[in-house]
């Protein structure tokens, strides 16, 4: 009975990513999984969609309706709709009629400052949760993959997210080294959508890149299969439509410089750690976790360049949120990390 009265109330998971939101409810999985997206009236400032509904007019929108992505570049440009935001998902997702509050872990990209910690947990206590706690994005990460991260042991993570990716060296629950760079999947889009542009005259959208990316892109060209893809744009010369052909070397030279940042970074970040956790690191292989680990080729090219097993985590896309409710049970466990910070 105790077991019971003290389980009272949902132990939610929230990842707030850059380009995606998922909701993690403990005993029912990840229960909702949207797009960061906002869509606002420019004139009344109010806010028109969330998520889903918001993504589909980015690019679209008439003058008045602005599309926007609230952490975009892994920092909160703009507190009031990433409120309005979290608690509409937090809502939808676990209804409003709720009799006990939930507690709540919200994983934030590493960016994001102390000031805005604070308003995070503030949406997230407004939002109706009894506790809001706080956790970095490679720990959770680590934690929804699946490994056991209070142990004297090093492990290796690197998670790509939109507008971030985030390398980290963990042990004991708590992070040795970590980086966070400004580059992530939008960079490849962006890439694209300019290489197009320079090269080609064709103007395309943002989602048009995103979507080529990963039907056809490329981070190994020498180890992963030729695939061809028809894209539909602008012509910037004659102003008419335009269907051009590309390949995938061809998005792989666009994307060449955003991908070699990231690989020089992992490099970095194995440079500066300690050699016993090397050792460790090496038995075990490397974790990619996020969106942007699924593309093609990525894991292989790793591998190959640094001479250690890079390895795609499950769900690679949802580990982040399933670690972040997760480590709501742990949190004697992951006491010694200075983001995981108790609200109240
Ligand atoms: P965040 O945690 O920052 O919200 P995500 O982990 O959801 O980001 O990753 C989003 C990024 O992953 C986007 O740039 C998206 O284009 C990219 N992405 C998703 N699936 C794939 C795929 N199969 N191949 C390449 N990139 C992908
Ligand atoms: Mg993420």
């Amino acid at each position: 009975m105790n077991g019971l009265l003290f389980d009272m109330g949902q132990s939610i998971g929230i990842d707030l990513g850059t380009a995606t939101v998922l909701v993690y409810i403990k005993n029912k999985g990840v229960v909702l999984h949207e797009p960061s997206v906002v869509a606002m009236d420019t004139e009344t400032n109010e806010v028109v969609a969330i998520g889903k509904e918001a993504r589909k007019m980015l690019g679209r929108t008439p003058e008045n309706i602005v599309a926007i992505r609230p952490l975009r570049e892994g920092v909160i440009a703009d507190y009031a709709t990433t409120e309005k935001m979290l608690k509409h998902f937090l809502n939808k997702a676990c209804g409003h009629k709720r009799i006990f509050k939930p507690k709540v872990m919200v994983c934030i990209p590493s960016g994001v400052t102390g000031v805005e910690e604070r308003a995070v947990r503030e949406a997230a206590l407004q939002a109706g949760a009894r506790e809001a706690h706080l956790i970095e994005e490679p720990l959770a990460a680590a934690i929804g993959a699946g490994i056991d991260i209070s142990k004297p042991e090093g492990n290796m993570l690197v998670d790509i997210g939109g507008g971030t990716t985030d390398i980290a060296v963990l042990s004991l629950g708590g992070t040795v080294y970590s980086k966070s760079i400004r580059i992530g999947g939008d960079k490849f889009d962006e890439a694209i959508l300019k290489y197009l542009r320079r090269d080609h005259n064709l103007l395309i959208g943002e989602s048009t890149a995103e979507a080529i990316k990963i039907s056809i892109g490329t981070a190994y060209p020498e180890g992963t299969e030729r695939m061809v893809a028809e894209v539909r744009g602008r012509d910037l010369v004659t102003g008419l439509p335009k269907i051009l052909e590309v390949d995938s070397d061809m998005l792989y030279g666009a994307m060449k410089k955003p991908l070699d940042t990231i690989v020089r970074s992992v490099r970095e970040t194995f440079e500066k750690t300690p050699p016993e956790l090397i050792s460790d690191i090496l038995e075990k292989s490397i974790i990619m976790t996020g969106g942007g680990a699924l593309l093609r080729g990525l894991d292989i090219r790793l591998t190959e360049e640094m001479k250690v097993p890079f390895f795609i985590a499950d769900n690679a896309i949802s580990c982040v949120a399933r670690g972040t409710g997760k480590a709501l049970d742990m949190l004697d466990k992951i006491g010694n990390n200075s983001k995981v910070k108790r609200a109240y």
